[in-house]
């Protein structure tokens, strides 16, 4: 199986979809996670040790078939993770159900410029639940 292409999508775009149950938001900032806050829902793998991790992440995305990727801009981690993931499906006889993996134009850092809910708790896989109050 080839390797699946990587698509982008915005801000906006993001916000109206990302109630639907089949998308997974994965953060791969590294420690900027816990300093800035991050998008309601998401889930954090690190890009330092994405690699390794990317068998949690399919589990942790398990049901989800559209995984959206982003870091602090986009530019260099969340593509590259995103493309490692595309990479690892390819290689592997199972593409676990993720039908789109897509990167978060202009990353954590347009999608809080344009004003857009930031969490700030400290979970893991956020459970979005302090969204509301940034609405
Ligand atoms: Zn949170």
């Amino acid at each position: 199986m080839a390797a699946r292409s990587i698509t982008y999508i915005t801000g906006s775009q993001l916000l109206s979809l990302k109630r639907l149950p089949n998308i997974a938001i994965v953060d791969v900032r590294d420690d900027e996670r816990s300093y800035d806050g991050h998008i309601a829902g998401s889930l954090h793998f690190a890009s330092d040790t994405f690699r390794d991790k990317i068998p949690s992440l399919i589990q942790a995305a398990n049901g989800k078939d559209t995984l959206v990727f982003h870091c602090a801009l986009s530019q260099v981690r969340g593509p590259k993770c995103a493309r490692r993931l595309a990479e690892y499906l390819a290689e592997s006889k199972d593409d676990a159900g993720i039908k789109n993996i897509m990167v978060l134009e202009r990353g954590f850092n347009g999608w809080e410029a344009s004003g857009r809910p930031v969490c700030r708790c400290t979970e893991v896989f956020c459970k979005g639940h302090t969204e509301q109050a940034q609405q």
